[in-house]
C-alpha cells in the first residue's frame, strides 16, 4: 500500500513536469501505485514528441488529461488533442498495465472474482485472503446486511 503523502508527491512531481497536459481538472490518479511509473513515462513520452513536433509551428494540439482510472482491471487514460503516434503511445501503456501488477507494478495478470484486478501473485493471495477474512467476517455480514435492508426499506 502507498500513503497519502506518497500519492501527493507523485501527483505533485507530475502536474510540474507537465503543466500543459494536468491544465484543466482531471480528477487525480485513481490507480495504485504499481502503474504509477507506466503514466510517467506515458506523459514524458508524450510531452516530448508534441514539443518536437510543435518546435516551428504548432502540428500536434496539446494533450489535456481528461481522467485517469482503473477499469475492469485495466488503465484508461482519457485525454484530449494528440495525434496518431500519442493516440499509440497510450495503447502501449494500457497493454502494458494490463500484465504489470497495479499495487506493486512487477509481472501480474487479470484476476476475477469480486472486484477485476490486474495483480500479481502475491498481491492476489493477499487480496484473497483480505476476502475471505471480510467474508468470515460475522459483526460486518450483520452490519452489511442491515445496511442493505435499510436502503431497501
Ligand atoms: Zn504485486
Amino acid at each position: 500500500m502507498y500513503t497519502e503523502s506518497q500519492y501527493e508527491e507523485f501527483e505533485k512531481r507530475m502536474v510540474e513536469a507537465y503543466p500543459k497536459m494536468f491544465a484543466e481538472p482531471y480528477g487525480g490518479f485513481a490507480v495504485g501505485p504499481g502503474w504509477w511509473p507506466i503514466l510517467e513515462t506515458l506523459c514524458g513520452q508524450i510531452q516530448h514528441h508534441i514539443d518536437w513536433k510543435n518546435k516551428k509551428t504548432m502540428i500536434v494540439p496539446q494533450v489535456n488529461v481528461a481522467q485517469i482510472k482503473e477499469k475492469f482491471g485495466g488503465l484508461r487514460f482519457y485525454y484530449d488533442g494528440g495525434d496518431e503516434y500519442i493516440s499509440g503511445l497510450v495503447s502501449m501503456a494500457e497493454s502494458w498495465a494490463a500484465c504489470s501488477c497495479e499495487t506493486c507494478g512487477t509481472p501480474g495478470e487479470r484476476r476475477e472474482g469480486g472486484w477485476i484486478r490486474t495483480l500479481c501473485d502475491t498481491h492476489e493471495t493477499e487480496r484473497q485472503s483480505t476476502i475471505k477474512e471480510r467474508f468470515e467476517d460475522k459483526d460486518l455480514q450483520k452490519s452489511i446486511l442491515e445496511v442493505m435492508q435499510g436502503e431497501a426499506e
